[in-house]
């Protein structure tokens, strides 16, 4: 039809942008899949997913509840099979890269019934450097307090992790991952649940890893801070939607691709009129 054939260039871009498939990941791409799929019974949680996130960048996996984008995490870091595909951590298999990756999982997924010490498990970080018949010498015990300070949690080293709140323990699982000098982060819902002012304290410590030069991915949930917060976007509903820059991927039509109707029109417009202003 005539309409169709003369449709604006970027449409034709945005659509493409969806259909097809990523670049061959170079070799300083932190995290690139190839063809992932998980399934945790007879249905695929993550089917067939072609993702590429950039070096330097902070990067959203969004979609909606039970998109697999935990699952997705996993499967990167190798915590849970593959049913097929590869992964990437910097060229390659997660094996050779694993001092490369620090994780925070999901907050609600931990549960400290028993007593631990904020100080120790920030030290738990640092284990893997030091291997486990190692002792920690002065000096790392130093580092495990410098992480706890870069996130504002130096005065809690001595409390019990299970005594803090939501998000003073969301900030002592950063300062863990801090610990690790990784190059990738993965982060899963690192915001969730927590005050204001721990979400600020959060992101300024990812965008200080950014400047440093690290990869910094987070399951993001919170489409209104996207914008903000992000250079790329991956969307996910169980199979890839679309990824890409935010500027030219966050947008209403893969908004709604991703959701489908679980986001009202109306709030998709605003995130879309957002962007266009911005
Ligand atoms: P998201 O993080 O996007 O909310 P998940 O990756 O946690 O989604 O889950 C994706 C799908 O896999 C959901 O349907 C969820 O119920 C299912 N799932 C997740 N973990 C398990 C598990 N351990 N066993 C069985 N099913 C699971
Ligand atoms: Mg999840």
């Amino acid at each position: 039809m005539a309409p169709t054939m003369t449709r604006p260039s970027m449409t034709i871009a945005a659509q493409d942008g969806r259909a097809a498939r990523p670049a061959t990941p170079a070799p300083d791409n932190p995290l690139a899949m190839r063809g992932l799929t998980v399934s945790y019974g007879e249905k695929p949680a993550v089917f067939s997913v072609d993702a590429t996130f950039p070096a330097r960048s902070m990067s959203a996996i969004i979609g909606p509840n039970g998109a697999g984008k935990s699952t997705l995490l996993k499967a990167a870091l190798g915590v849970i099979p593959r049913l097929s595909g590869d992964v990437l951590i910097f060229g390659t298999p997660i094996d050779q890269a694993r001092d490369r990756i620090a994780y925070v999982p999901q907050r609600a997924s931990v549960d400290w019934d028993f007593p631990t010490m904020v100080i120790d498990v920030v030290q738990m970080g640092l284990y893997r450097k030091v291997g486990l018949l190692g002792r920690l010498s002065g000096q790392m015990a130093a580092k495990a307090r410098d992480c706890l300070d870069r996130v504002g949690m130096a005065d809690f080293a001595d409390r019990q992790i299970g005594q803090l709140s939501g998000g003073q323990q969301q900030r002592v699982f950063l300062a863990r991952a801090l610990a690790q000098d990784a190059d990738l982060y993965l982060l899963d819902e690192p915001f969730a649940g927590v005050d204001a002012a721990t979400e600020r304290a959060i992101i300024d410590v990812l965008k200080l890893l950014k400047s440093e030069g690290k990869a910094v991915v987070c399951v993001h949930h919170d489409l209104s801070t996207v914008r903000d917060y992000f250079d790329h976007v991956f969307l996910i509903n169980v199979r890839r939607i679309a990824e890409g820059p935010v500027e030219t991927t966050f947008t209403a039509e893969n908004l709604n691709a991703t959701y489908g109707g679980r986001l009202a029109a109306t709030h998709i417009d605003e995130l879309a009129i957002a962007g266009s202003a911005s």
